[in-house]
């Protein structure tokens, strides 16, 4: 018998009141090589069984089949590296979920990529299977900086990776950028929107780096060789804004831009409040208010589906002020705002949000409070003052 860790009973969370689950996220934990800014779970394949690992996948949907209707609008494929998957394995997962879920009423279907673990082949399995936009990690396009960040990919073979992405006609297409990394200047990053900016994706996602515990880079962070100073990203923040914006994209998102048509409905979703099945290893998930995060172990996970077809390792009830807390710093962070009424019941909110106003970081579209573009460069410091 295998050493199957404590599970927690599978949960009796509250449901939306027609118990439909409109939005699920697959966390696929595998990536070829191990770049030293990241803290998702991920870890190379190593001697995974990758045919037991798309079994267990499957598992936990039938086993959340069994307790919500799955009808999702939205699918998320993260990880990881999702398009790391191979054909066999890919095709055996979407079989399965197309015999599960009910996907009548699908409207966007992402999967995550990275350069070098795609084929045209693969991509038109994916196609066929019904997803509909791709997200490309590009992060940048030259080759000192993609050393520095520790990808397997040269600016070349990320080119060659978009145009395979549009030959096979994916109705969008994301590219991923990070800036403030060690090394790159505002110039280079100039260069890197104005190159992404040429290919015409439909989509652009900008992460400021940050140092995350656990990684190499959030160690190198602690002994000084890293630094990081709001003031200096500023203007690498500011040059984005101006130059995406010029050149038709909405910036929706902190760190999302959209052409028109092509926002992301998933985070949206997602940024909202919206219910959420998670399924995967280290997967979360928040449905009525009740969260629980599955084990981020991907043998573990296995063995767990292949034993008590469930692998959530917590279930709690999320506080009111947890709730409120993620609301605003979610909500406040898009175009539409955070929703006055989330701070209704905070003592002193009132005079708080009066000298944001004053400040120049919001300003109020409606019922609800929008950053400004200074208030976009303190976006945590802004959401920490209004809760008070
Ligand atoms: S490819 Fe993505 S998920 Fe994998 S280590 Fe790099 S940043 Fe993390």
């Amino acid at each position: 018998m295998p050493d199957i860790p404590h599970i927690n009973p599978a949960p009796t969370a509250p449901v939306t009141t027609d118990a439909s689950l409109q939005h699920l996220y697959v966390h696929i934990p595998f990536c070829h090589k191990i770049c030293p800014y990241c803290s998702f779970y991920k870890h190379t394949p190593g001697n995974t069984d990758m045919a037991a690992f798309v079994e267990a996948l499957a598992t936990e949907l039938e086993t959340r089949a069994s307790q919500f209707t799955l009808a999702p609008k939205t699918i998320y494929f993260g990880g990881g590296t999702p398009s790391l998957l191979s054909r066999t394995h890919l095709s055996r997962l979407f079989e399965r979920m197309h015999d599960i879920l009910d996907l009548s009423a699908l409207q966007e279907w992402t999967f995550e990529a990275n350069p070098r673990t795609f084929t045209p082949e693969k991509l038109q399995l994916m196609r066929d299977a019904g997803v509909s936009r791709v997200s490309l990690g590009v992060q940048s396009w030259r080759p000192e900086q993609l050393k520095v960040l520790g990808r397997d990919h040269s600016p070349d073979e990320a080119r060659t990776a978009y145009e395979q992405l549009r030959a096979a006609d994916f109705p969008t297409v994301n590219v991923d950028l990070m800036f403030a990394h060690p090394g790159q200047a505002l110039e280079h990053w100039r260069d890197d929107l104005e190159q992404t900016i040429a290919l015409a994706p439909d989509h652009i996602s900008t992460y400021n780096l940050t140092y995350e515990e656990d990684t190499e880079f959030f160690d190198k962070f602690s002994k000084g060789e890293f630094h990081q100073d709001a003031d200096d990203d500023a203007p690498f923040f500011e040059l984005m804004v101006e130059r995406l914006g010029a050149a038709g994209f909405d910036n929706y998102e902190i760190s999302n831009h959209a052409r028109p048509g092509h926002r992301s409905q998933h985070n949206a979703a997602y940024w909202a409040g919206a219910d959420f099945l998670g399924i995967g290893p280290g997967a979360v998930s928040t449905i009525g208010r009740t969260r629980w995060t599955n084990l981020p172990d991907t043998a573990k996970f296995i063995e767990s589906m292949q034993f008590r077809r469930a692998a959530e390792t917590d279930i709690e009830p999320l506080s009111e002020s947890a709730w409120i807390m993620e609301r605003v710093a979610l909500e406040l962070r898009t175009d539409t705002g955070l929703a006055l009424t989330r701070l209704s019941n905070l003592e002193g909110a009132d005079q708080r949000v009066d000298a944001m106003l004053e400040a120049g970081h919001v300003t109020q579209k409606g019922q609800s409070l929008v950053l400004t573009r200074s208030g976009k460069l303190l976006a945590d410091e802004v959401a920490a003052y209004l809760l008070g």
